[in-house]
């Protein structure tokens, strides 16, 4: 089975007004070029309208978070059918900062994705050890143990990002053997669930990636492509690592 295509997703997180990221879309349009990547930027969701219309063509959007409900009395949730509404392609289940800040539980994540999946939303359903389990050395199974309780009942139909907690915003990247080491135990966890099949599906890493160290990182036999936070906020940089890869 053929390898797939690298995706460059970029995770705002709640950075940049709507009118902000209509002009980083535009400056962006200026000087990109289509490279080997696919390009995703995962907005806040009141951005992703304007965005979509203001993005190169062919330059997907996605949520940050979505609700596990179809609609009703949830006052303040975004639903799967309002950001497919948009022309979200993507949706980020399950950051770490979801489950520390907001309680999420591997049960309801999973439960978002299958939301997600059912309104035709690939669910980017996000992993990852804290430091006190790397240094414990059980970043593998603690890894995988999530990877399957966030994946219970969901669908082939889904990019897995690997982030090691202990390396998002810190300046601190796992080496490229470190996420392929992820990487591959997450492969091997997807052929279990979904066969063969798992050979197309892409497996990110995510945390303290930068232009200048995407391309070592990307290049590991199980790595797909990278969820970026703080690098996606400027146009430079992530014209830098859409070029190297
Ligand atoms: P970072 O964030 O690139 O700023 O480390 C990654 C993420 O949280 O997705």
């Amino acid at each position: 089975m053929t390898r797939p295509r690298t995706l460059l997703a970029l995770n705002w997180k709640m950075n940049k007004t709507p009118t902000e990221a209509k002009a980083w879309a535009r400056d962006l349009a200026g000087e990109f070029t289509r490279g080997a990547a696919e390009l995703a930027v995962m907005a806040p969701a009141i951005s992703l309208p304007g965005l979509k219309e203001t993005l190169p063509g062919g330059v997907d959007v996605g949520g940050q978070d979505v609700s596990p409900h179809e609609s009703g009395a949830y006052t303040g949730e975004i639903s799967a059918g309002m950001l497919r509404d948009v022309n979200a392609t993507y949706v980020v289940v399950g950051h770490s900062e979801r489950r520390e800040y907001h309680g999420e539980t591997d049960v309801l994540v999973a439960a978002k994705a299958r939301q997600a999946q059912a309104h035709n939303l690939t669910p980017i359903v996000c992993v990852g050890e804290g430091l006190d389990v790397r240094e414990r050395g059980e970043h593998v199974t603690h890894t995988l143990a999530q990877l399957r309780g966030s994946l219970e009942g969901v669908g082939e139909n889904v990019v897995v990002a690997y982030e090691p907690v202990w390396a998002i915003g810190t300046g601190k990247t796992a080496t490229a053997e470190d996420a392929e080491e992820l990487a591959a135990a997450i492969r091997e966890a997807l052929r279990e669930l979904y066969g063969e099949v798992a050979e197309s599906l892409r497996v990110l890493y995510g945390g303290s990636v930068k232009p200048d160290n995407i391309a070592s990182i990307c290049a590991q036999p199980n790595v797909n492509g990278a969820l970026v936070g703080g690098a996606s906020l400027k146009v430079a940089d992530v014209i830098g690592m859409n070029d190297a890869l």
